[in-house]
């Protein structure tokens, strides 16, 4: 059964009191995860330590890193490297968000880049891929995203590619308020699996953990994963909040 995931994205939210504060509300909660549903807390790179020390003995909780660079080591003034990432045993590392490829520029052969470095270094990237409003107005959002995925990472093995999980996250969604309905968003996730099973076959496209950005919250999870190809969400805004990230984690299926 491939994994269901609420991934928290805080961005640059918190300060280390607050941060230490929701992730402690959230861990003494309690939840019972299944063997196949994770949560996952995208902090603030100063943060990585003490959110990683936090959730260990707790059951499927783990640590993201937002972002990494694409070189290995060097002359780089304040990036962080996926080999620092994987020298403090954080598992996962958010590549591709659309604030890093609007506000950052990154580009899709950069992110191939990240992919490409975060993978060598035992890390599980979450590559976030989505189109504008624009595009969507248009109706290319197939195309879209399927330059993005085959941009950035049909270039892996199969066997890198099993180890990618995908957000989908709509632009227009992300931080408005606005959510694809659950029929939008299972119309684009069964795309991109589509994609993935054209590209890798059948059994990878299944295994693959394709998740929801854009607006969930806790009144809207519990539909939005119960579309088949979503396999749940990554989430902004509402992850800041104990009790309605907390709901998120309990509507995953
Ligand atoms: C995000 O930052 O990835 C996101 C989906 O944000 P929000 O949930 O606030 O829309």
């Amino acid at each position: 059964m491939r994994k269901k995931i609420a991934a928290a994205n805080w961005k640059m939210n918190l300060t280390i009191d607050q941060a230490s504060t929701l992730l402690e509300d959230i861990t003494s909660a309690q939840l019972a995860l299944a063997t196949h549903q994770l949560a996952i807390f995208a902090v603030p790179f100063p943060y990585l330590s003490l959110a990683n020390n936090l959730v260990a003995t707790q059951q499927n909780m783990f640590i993201a890193a937002q972002n990494c660079s694409d070189k290995a080591a060097g002359a780089y003034t304040g990036e962080v490297s996926a080999n620092m990432l994987q020298s403090m045993q954080i598992p996962f590392v958010v590549i591709g968000h659309s604030e890093r490829r609007e506000i950052f520029n990154e580009s899709n052969a950069q992110l191939a880049a990240k992919t490409d470095i975060a993978l060598a270094n035992g890390l599980t990237p979450i590559f976030c891929c989505g189109e504008p409003l624009a595009v969507r107005e248009e109706n290319n959002q197939n195309e879209y995203v399927a330059a993005q995925l085959q941009a950035s990472l049909f270039h892996l093995s199969a066997e890198q590619m099993s180890k990618v999980v995908i957000a989908y996250e709509p632009i227009w969604a992300i931080g408005t308020g606005k959510t694809a309905t659950s029929e939008q968003a299972q119309i684009i996730h069964a795309y991109i699996r589509s994609l993935i099973a054209t590209q890798y076959g059948e059994s990878i496209a299944d295994e693959i953990s394709i998740l929801y950005g854009g607006s969930v919250k806790a009144s809207n999870a519990v539909e939005i994963f119960s579309q088949p190809d979503v396999d749940g969400g990554l989430v902004g805004g509402a992850s800041l909040q104990a009790a309605e990230f907390i709901a998120i984690i309990n509507a995953l299926p």
